[in-house]
């Protein structure tokens, strides 16, 4: 019996679970290990926060995809990786041995350097933590305890959360919004015409917004930046750039500079046959791309032919990122900007085609069928 062990329930994985289940490989046993049982779908994290879903909406039941794939699902946290015994370390003591391994456990927002960061900052992953902090922050406001938020973080991920904070809570209290970016620019990684149509939202929404201010020090009360601007603060939330997952420093997996693992065209390890990782914990060496659930989502069907292929003996097939990604960026208030290379499209119609698109995901990995 092949023994292939998933780590995370992340979107490529999800992908591979459903696949295995679809068309299953014989003698191959399928584990699927998650910190959690319910992955929160991002792309609906921000119509969450809104009050336009609830959790139910945006979550896939790991535990669920994988019985109905006849795989087991192991909720636990990992925390290491012998490749010479081929073991999985568990964060309760106990391991799972494989024959084959991959990797979709995500980035963390990093807080590295930023004093009281990991103390006093809301980070937005893990989503389900993130989720709870949220309902306690909106009691808050119901008892007019929150009347300020700092947002950290001035990529879409940022822009999305402060609208969705902004649009949810103003009828409730009256709450001062400050979005916070190290960045001469929002969404630096987006076309002029999308800046400047989120940037209108925040203007017209009564967002501060601060450009080029480095979060230095976040104190209870407070956020410090490197040019000693003290902005007050009730809950300061953490949204900045993807980080790597500090545990994988426990594998002996070669990293990349940022401490992700460097794979190579068929999501395999550099270092080490047999182990494999796709989604935000790896970067495909030689290959330009942002860390985005688009791109997690788009390996997930070559992560599953090259598992398959790895069991037969077969050559790994290539997979190569594509060049630009579609982004959906919701304004909080059921409007979206679709940013697509140059181009810009704006509107409530442009919310009503995410809501599809991100509702049809979620279903399909939730369906009884
Ligand atoms: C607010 C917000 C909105 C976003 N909106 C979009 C969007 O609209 N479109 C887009 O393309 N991208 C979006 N992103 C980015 C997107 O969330 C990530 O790029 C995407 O989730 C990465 O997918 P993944 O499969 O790598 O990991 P994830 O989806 O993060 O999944 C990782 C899984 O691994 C599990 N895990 C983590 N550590 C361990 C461990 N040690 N052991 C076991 N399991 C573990 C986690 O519980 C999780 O289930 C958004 C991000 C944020 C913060």
């Amino acid at each position: 019996m092949n023994r292939v062990v998933l780590v995370g329930g992340g979107h490529s994985h999800i992908e591979v679970v459903r696949r295995f289940g679809a068309h299953p490989v014989p003698n191959t046993g399928i584990t699927l290990v998650d910190t959690a049982r319910f992955a929160t779908y991002t792309g609906m994290l921000p119509g969450l926060i809104a009050g336009h879903y609830d959790f139910h909406d945006c979550r896939i039941d790991l535990a669920s995809l994988a019985h109905r794939a006849n795989a087991r699902f192991v909720q636990a946290s990992a925390c290491a990786i012998d490749t010479t015994q081929r073991q999985l370390a568990l964060s309760d003591g106990t391991s799972l041995d494989y024959d084959l391994i991959s990797l979709d456990v995500g980035s963390v927002p990093s807080t590295a350097g930023v004093a009281g960061a990991a103390d006093y900052a809301i980070a937005v992953k893990p989503f389900s933590g993130f989720v709870q902090q949220w309902d306690k922050l909106v009691e808050g406001a119901r008892s007019g305890q929150l009347r300020n938020v700092v947002v950290v973080g001035g990529g879409a991920a940022g822009v999305e959360l402060v609208l969705a904070m902004q649009y949810r809570l103003t009828p409730l209290a009256t709450t001062r919004f400050a979005l916070m970016s190290d960045a001469h620019a929002l969404l630096p990684d987006h076309n002029p015409g999308t800046r400047a149509a989120l940037e209108h939202l925040l203007s017209q929404r009564g967002i501060e917004v601060h450009l080029n201010s480095r979060i230095e020090r976040v104190e209870p009360s407070a956020v410090v930046t490197s040019n000693a601007t003290r902005i007050a603060t009730d809950a300061t939330i953490w949204a900045t750039g993807a980080g790597a997952p500090t545990w994988l420093t426990n594998t002996g997996l070669t990293l990349d500079a940022r401490g992700f693992v460097a794979v190579d065209e068929h999501l395999q390890s550099t270092s080490h046959g047999g182990v494999f990782a796709a989604g935000d914990c790896a970067t495909i060496q030689g290959h330009a791309y942002p860390k985005s659930g688009v791109y997690a989502v788009r390996q997930g069907p070559p992560l599953a032919e090259n598992l398959r292929n790895a069991l037969s003996g077969k050559p790994l097939a290539k997979y190569r990122p594509q060049r630009l990604a579609l982004a959906l960026i919701s304004g909080g208030n059921k409007y979206a900007v679709a940013s697509y290379g140059r181009y810009k499209l704006e509107g409530a119609w442009v919310w009503r085609w995410k809501n599809y698109i991100d509702r049809n995901f979620v279903a399909r990995y939730n369906l009884k069928t």
